[in-house]
């Protein structure tokens, strides 16, 4: 007669079937080994590599997820063919369209840590050394921007939930809410990224009143334009909130006037938001540095590492100058958290963010920076710098090629103009795009400027050197004498 399984052997029945999740010595070096071959073959021909490939990628779909082990070899090649190859290959110094990101490999060794220690980083009292590495990282980056020691901020996933972070900030600092939100006023300008659009949404502020501020003929905010603007709203009655600038927009790299509207801000005490979320890290160079005059005039400012500092895709950050700002907004209390709090002047990122488990965010950034030291970053945003310069340079010499206007940093708009009489000048900008699209070397994105087509040329990977400018060069004149 069948006998049924006792509770303890039932458990170990179960333990036993698990086991695989907890691989033995032998069979992570197995693991890791075929993980290191792929991604070595990747960084190999990385530099031959097409910045685009064709492909729809729904060949994934017909994987299914079987209740049986699969070897990872196998995975790992159906993962490459089918999900590493279609589409933009963003870790390529190739690719020069949007705003380029790369591939730190030491950033990657950092989130490989990080996700096998597993820290949990919401409250200073679980992993204090984790916050801690954290908020030097804040720390670091307040004092490049000349932010008091008030200042606090939060690693996020990205820039749009950084602006988001400080948008929040910004309306719970002037009690927005309680007011009639089409009497608000924001004053941006048509070159703010659209995350801001989608924060005020998000944060039920899309009946505000947006003035978007006149430009001048490189794509700035016009200073005296908004303090007449401001002063024309309060004699209307309406009740100014907040100034957003860029430092470096997405599609020129313009930067706003960043110290005279601190001043603005200042005089009519509005809210000054600087998002430098691609424009931030030349803060690092001299050239970028006099650019950037003026943040610390700021209330907030949003960075980008996975732009500016090379790191891969998932980390933006907040900072915010004065830490209640951030708390008022992100603090609040529950029974089943008492227990990881205790009185410490050390901020906890669940206190500054919508966020409570979240991984630990900081490593990626933080070993990169111990371990090649902050010089090597330097050098690679001061060639960014050079080589948009000699991209400028060579394009001007190209008859027919004109700029949207002067580069402030490594981003440049161009158009060809000299097109055939029966030709619209922006329907050929777009088929210029997409024909250096399915040559697929390199990969350039396309923009509109004052209604008009535009190509952009933005230089960001560490990975982009003059090779890579050169061969754009030569894939341009080759497409323009292809159309003659
Ligand atoms: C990239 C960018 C954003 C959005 O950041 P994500 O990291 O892509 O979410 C916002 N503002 C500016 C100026 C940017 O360049």
């Amino acid at each position: 007669m069948l006998r049924r399984n006792t509770l303890k052997e039932k458990i170990s029945i179960y333990q036993r079937r698990a086991r695989i999740l907890e691989p033995i010595a032998k069979h992570r070096k197995a693991y890791r080994q075929e993980v290191i071959n792929y991604t070595e073959k990747f960084l190999e021909n990385l530099a031959e590599d097409q910045a685009f490939k064709s492909g729809d990628g729904k060949k994934i779909y017909q994987y299914p997820f079987d209740e049986k082990a699969k070897d990872i070899k196998k995975i790992l090649k159906i993962f490459k063919e089918n999900v590493e190859t279609p589409g933009l290959n963003s870790a390529s110094g190739n690719y020069l369209a949007y705003i380029p990101g790369s591939s730190l490999y030491t950033a990657a060794l950092g989130d490989f840590i990080a996700d096998v220690i597993n820290r949990v980083t919401c409250f200073y009292a679980l992993a204090p050394g984790a916050v801690c590495l954290e908020n030097k990282i804040i720390r670091w980056l307040s004092n490049l921007f000349r932010f008091p020691k008030s200042s606090a901020g939060n690693l996020t996933s990205d820039g749009s939930m950084a602006n988001l972070i400080a948008m929040i900030a910004a309306r719970d600092a002037y009690d927005v809410l309680q007011y009639e939100a089409k009497k608000i006023v924001i004053y941006l300008s048509e070159q703010t990224h659209h995350c801001i659009e989608k924060a005020l949404h998000i944060i039920g502020l899309q009946h505000v009143t947006r003035h978007y501020v006149p430009l001048d003929s490189n794509f700035r905010i016009e200073v005296d334009t908004l303090a007449n603007l401001i002063e024309q709203d309060k004699k209307n009655g309406l009740i100014p909130w907040m100034i957003v600038a860029t430092a470096g927009t997405t599609n020129t790299g313009a930067i706003d006037p960043l110290s005279q509207l601190g001043d603005i801000a200042k005089k009519y005490h509005l809210w000054f938001h600087v998002d430098a979320a691609y424009g931030g890290f030349f803060v690092l160079t001299r050239h970028g540095k006099t650019l950037l005059r003026g943040i610390e005039k700021a209330d907030s400012i949003v960075v980008d590492p996975h732009k500016g500092l090379f790191l891969p895709y998932g980390l933006g950050i907040v900072i915010v100058k004065q830490y209640k700002n951030l708390l008022r907004s992100f603090m609040r209390e529950a029974s089943y958290i008492k227990d990881s709090r205790f009185k410490t002047d050390e901020l906890s990122p669940a206190d500054l963010s919508p966020e409570l488990s979240r991984p630990f965010r900081g490593l990626r950034m933080w070993l990169p920076l111990q371990v090649h030291g902050i010089a090597p970053f330097r050098a690679a945003l001061e060639e960014k710098l050079l080589l948009t310069k000699y991209f400028v340079q060579e394009i001007k010499k190209i008859k027919g090629m004109e700029l949207a206007c002067e580069p402030q940093l490594s981003i440049v708009a161009f158009r060809y103009v000299n097109v055939a009489k029966n030709e619209n000048v922006d329907v050929f900008n777009l088929s210029l795009q997409q024909r250096v699209k399915q040559e697929g070397k390199v990969y350039l994105s396309s923009t509109i400027l004052r209604g008009h087509v535009y190509l952009r040329f933005a230089c960001l990977s560490y990975r982009t050197h003059k090779n890579i400018v050169d061969e754009l060069i030569k894939i341009l004149k080759m497409m323009l004498k292809l159309d003659r």
